[in-house]
């Protein structure tokens, strides 16, 4: 039995974790997968009802969580210290270090490229984030009112075991890593993040390794993704380049993620809470099935269970036979689905399948 949370957030989050939450049963049903899901408050409602965007309560149960499921928050709109941003003080909170997030090529959907399978995988609890680099305090200040000066932290230990959640990730795939960075400016931080992510590489020899300055992987990625597998970088550009690898192949609908620790995983979407669409019930609610998906073989790998690696794998399996059979889209594909529609078109799928 493991008991996983559901953490709905803010604006599309309760739509899309409504979704993926209805996906999830049906592939435990499916797979003989014993489930406890339990609902915890988070994002401005849990600030309406609790007095904070992460209440207490909310971070003692996940606690006792064997993983859980965060739904995308507002977090533009948060200030002050009754509403800490949960997406960030859960990753760093509960030392999720790894933030997994695939581009894959869809059936049958739109999308600049097709043939795509790679994984960005973003160091996640340091760099130039300042709600999560420094102890106390934040690592942003404004020594008077026309400068602010920005703390960035690269840590050996962070740098360590990113590289060797990579190398270790591309044994199972392509055997090829690529490393990511900005060390012919950023000399120290990312001098650091280099040397020792080659270090690491020595003990992999039969995974491939090459590695790109930001500014020109950028342009790499978008002219030829196929090339690569796994992409090791550091924080901020693992953002922004995952968020540009989703667009590669049909948008932040379809890109899921994992944010992996040693002891727990947390689901969660590349994509925001996306006010412009929220309350609609149209949001695509696939990068967050597919991140449930992630989450289940994360579980599958860390307790050597057949039966969650089979409800992830099954998952899977369901969104790409719904999108190749046009059965249900979202808005974003062209379509006139539901969240809910597109939802239960996978659940049924997962039912006929099993
Ligand atoms: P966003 O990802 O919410 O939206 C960007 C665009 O993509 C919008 O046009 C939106 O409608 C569309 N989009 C996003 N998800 C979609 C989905 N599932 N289906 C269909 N279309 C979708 O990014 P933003 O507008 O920059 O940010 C909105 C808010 O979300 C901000 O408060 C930001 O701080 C926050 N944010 C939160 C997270 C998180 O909680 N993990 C991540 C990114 C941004």
């Amino acid at each position: 039995m493991y008991r996983i949370g559901v953490l709905p957030g803010d604006g599309i989050g309760p739509e899309v974790t409504a979704a993926a939450e209805a996906v999830l049963r049906a592939a435990a049903a499916r797979a003989d997968l014993a489930l406890d899901l339990v609902p915890l408050p988070v994002g401005l409602d849990a600030l309406e009802r609790h007095g904070s965007t992460l209440p207490a309560g909310t971070v003692s149960a996940l606690e006792g969580c064997d993983g859980w499921i965060l739904g995308p928050v507002t977090t533009h709109q948060y200030a002050g210290p009754s509403m800490p941003n949960p997406s960030a003080a859960l990753r760093k909170g509960f030392d999720l270090y790894a933030n997994v997030r695939p581009a894959r090529s869809l059936p049958a959907v739109p999308a600049l490229y097709d043939g795509v399978d790679l994984i960005v995988l973003r160091e996640n609890t340091e760099g130039f984030y300042a709600d999560r680099n420094v102890l106390d305090g934040n690592g942003e200040f404004r020594p008077d009112a026309d400068t602010v000066i920005s703390v960035r932290v690269v840590t050996r230990r962070a740098c360590e075991r990113l590289a060797r959640a990579g190398f270790a990730l591309a044994r199972e795939r392509r055997r090829k890593v690529t490393l990511v960075h900005k060390a012919n400016v950023l000399r120290r931080g990312d001098g650091l993040f280099l040397e020792v992510c080659r270090a690491v590489a020595r003990d992999y020899p039969d995974v491939a390794v090459d590695d790109y300055h930001v500014d020109a992987f950028a342009m790499h990625l978008v002219m030829r993704p196929r090339d690569f597998d796994v992409i090791v970088t550091t924080n901020l550009f693992g953002d922004i380049l995952s968020d540009e690898a989703a667009g590669l192949v049909g948008g932040l609908g379809l890109a899921p993620g994992l944010n992996a620790g040693d002891r727990q995983a947390m689901a969660q979407a590349v994509h925001g809470s996306a006010p412009d669409i929220a309350g609609r019930g149209t949001a695509n609610p696939v990068a967050l099935i597919l991140s449930t998906a992630m989450l289940c073989e994360w579980l599958g790998a860390r307790h050597a269970d057949d039966a969650a690696n089979g409800a992830g794998l099954a998952i899977r399996q369901a969104v790409d036979a719904v999108l190749a059979s046009n059965a249900a889209r979202t808005p974003d594909l062209g379509g006139t689905a539901t969240t809910a529609e597109l939802a239960a078109a996978v659940a049924d799928a997962l039912a006929l399948a099993g």
